[in-house]
């Protein structure tokens, strides 16, 4: 490791220079903590004290300029995980002459994305919460390129997915543990710090209980774009059409615990229900470019909720996920997987289906606490868990309840399930050929216009008229309407209008002498809605 970074040839003594006299150099993007990315000249590390330091200079830059606010809470979130408080990002600040009394600085050639990873021994953790926000954190800078240095500082040792994280850029990833072997400071010439949150989709409820984020910003075009990436990477080939003949259908089991315990039943009954094959996959079994080429091609994916469901991603458009939950555990409050096959445009289907049969349930009440063992607990805590049949909603992450019901295994009773599939797809799951839906929104309408005329002292009549939204003559689109909103001035309701033509003229409940306010937008294909134009003042 240590020869690595020395092989790379750098000036030495031009960048000590550069550093003595410039100091460190940073400047972010964010307004909060929560939502900031840093780009960092010369910005160091001192391996014996674990810090960051940033040295002081007359050149030295540090926007923003937060003062002791840069402690309230942080400076950054080092993970996508926001406002984590064990993932906050800070750093000492120290003048640049101190440097003469410093250990000798070795410098880091390679642009650096410095970050925390959350939880890499789990799957939905390494790609939700790493591995898309790395990736499209590098797609918002043009230097984080396949030459960039990823650095992880969260402390923990590769874990069993690094070969994933290794296909994001060609150097090897650095650990915390191995910046020791470099030396004492550490200098990064250039490098980022903190990661875009723009493609999560679930928060894992510290705060409040877990669920979908609030405003999710990404849709299944850049999952999918992410997905292909990474399928490349791995020398899997995607997307050759399925004969329908070779359609099948995915069974992703876990082999450590929640099992399914039937499975050869299962997997006998989803063929003979949809007429295709099954195979099954797990971790402990496939390598995960085997498990990619699998799922890439499958037209159902059925599998116990967890980690592995994160797989979905790697689904054609038109799949159907089947997630299947233990006794006691309701669908609705744990919903990673659903979230992520409902975005927009990623096209899955999704059924859920609950164990409702305790006898068909196996607990393990004697396994460790973070198996779902509850034995630990006092004797009337463990009668009302046993007596519970639901797990009421609850915070991260030990809640010892939540533990022992999703840990349990499971007997899937198969007519129950097959009902569940036979009401839940809407339609026959398998890779769709057709073309994704648009998602092309119009443009505003131009020239709004109203006229308006009075007919009598308690009749009035009023006209309003437009043209085509610019980027509707370049394109075909199924259905154009428009929607006109009218509201009388000082009054605070309006009444909407959805309307097929350019131009519509009003009567009812138009009033003579009177001030209306007109708000007009074009809408394609029933979903994708317009800005408003400008707002229109017409007096009768
Ligand atoms: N895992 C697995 N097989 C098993 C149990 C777990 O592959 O039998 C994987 C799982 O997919 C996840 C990791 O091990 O990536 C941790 O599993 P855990 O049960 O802690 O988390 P969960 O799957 O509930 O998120």
């Amino acid at each position: 490791q240590s020869q690595e970074l020395s092989q790379v040839r750098i000036d030495y003594h031009a960048a000590l220079q550069e550093l003595q006299q410039h100091g460190t150099r940073m400047v972010c993007t964010g307004k909060m903590h929560t939502d900031r990315v840093c780009r960092f000249d010369y910005l160091c590390y001192s391996t014996e004290a674990e810090e960051f330091v940033f040295f002081h200079s007359n050149a030295s830059v540090m926007l923003p300029n937060l003062g002791p606010r840069r402690f309230q809470p942080a400076l950054l979130d080092l993970s996508s995980v926001e406002d984590h408080n064990t993932q906050y990002f800070n750093f000492l600040e120290l003048p640049a002459a101190a440097l003469k009394f410093m250990p000798k600085p070795v410098f880091v050639p390679d642009v650096a994305l410095i970050l925390n990873r959350f939880n890499p021994d789990n799957l939905m953790h390494v790609f939700h919460d790493d591995l898309l926000p790395i990736f499209y954190t590098m797609g918002q800078y043009s230097d984080l390129d396949e030459e960039a240095r990823l650095v992880f500082m969260e402390g923990w040792s590769e874990g069993p997915h690094f070969q994933l994280y290794r296909q994001l850029s060609s150097k090897q990833p650095l650990l915390k543990e191995q910046l020791r072997n470099f030396g004492k400071l550490l200098c990064f010439t250039k490098s980022y710090v903190g990661l875009s949150k723009m493609t999560t989709w679930y928060q894992y409820g510290f705060v409040q209980p877990q669920g979908p984020k609030a405003n999710i910003l990404v849709s299944g075009n850049e999952i999918r774009q992410f997905s292909a990436f990474l399928a490349e990477k791995l020398n899997v080939t995607v997307g050759e059409p399925v004969e329908k003949m070779d359609e099948y259908i995915v069974v992703f089991s876990r082999s450590l615990n929640r099992l399914i315990l039937n499975e050869a039943e299962l997997i006998l009954a989803l063929a003979q229900e949809f007429q295709m094959k099954v195979v099954t996959v797990s971790l402990e079994e496939q390598s995960f470019a085997d498990i990619i080429r699998a799922l890439s091609r499958a037209s159902m994916l059925v599998s116990m909720h967890g980690a592995q469901l994160v797989c979905s991603l790697f689904l054609p458009r038109g799949a159907a996920v089947v997630e299947l939950f233990p006794y006691g555990v309701n669908p609705e409050h744990y919903a990673p997987y659903r979230t992520l096959t409902s975005l927009p445009g990623m096209d899955l289907q999704y059924v859920a289906w609950r164990n409702t049969k305790e006898e068909n349930s196996v607990t393990f009440p004697e396994r460790a606490w973070d198996q779902g063992g509850i034995a630990h607990l006092e004797k009337e805590e463990q009668e009302r868990i046993l007596k519970s049949k639901e797990v009421p909603r609850h915070l991260c992450c030990r809640n010892p309840e939540w533990l022992f019901r999703i840990y349990q295994d499971t007997q899937v009773d198969i007519a129950s399930l097959l009902d569940a599939l036979r009401q839940g797809l809407t339609s026959k799951p398998g890779p769709k050929k057709a073309r994704p839906s648009s998602t092309v929104h119009p443009g505003r309408v131009r020239e709004p216009k109203c006229q308006t005329s009075v007919q009598a002292t308690n009749e009035a009549k009023l006209t309003v008229s437009w043209q085509i939204p610019w980027n509707l003559k370049y394109l075909k689109v199924r259905e154009v309407k428009y929607e006109v909103w009218i509201q009388e001035q000082g009054e605070n309701t309006y009444m909407p209008y959805i309307l097929p033509h350019q131009n519509y003229t009003f009567s009812e409940n138009i009033k003579p002498f009177t001030t209306y306010l007109v708000w007009v937008r074009c809408i394609f294909n029933k979903t994708l809605l317009g800005p408003f134009a400008d707002v229109l003042m017409c007096k009768t």
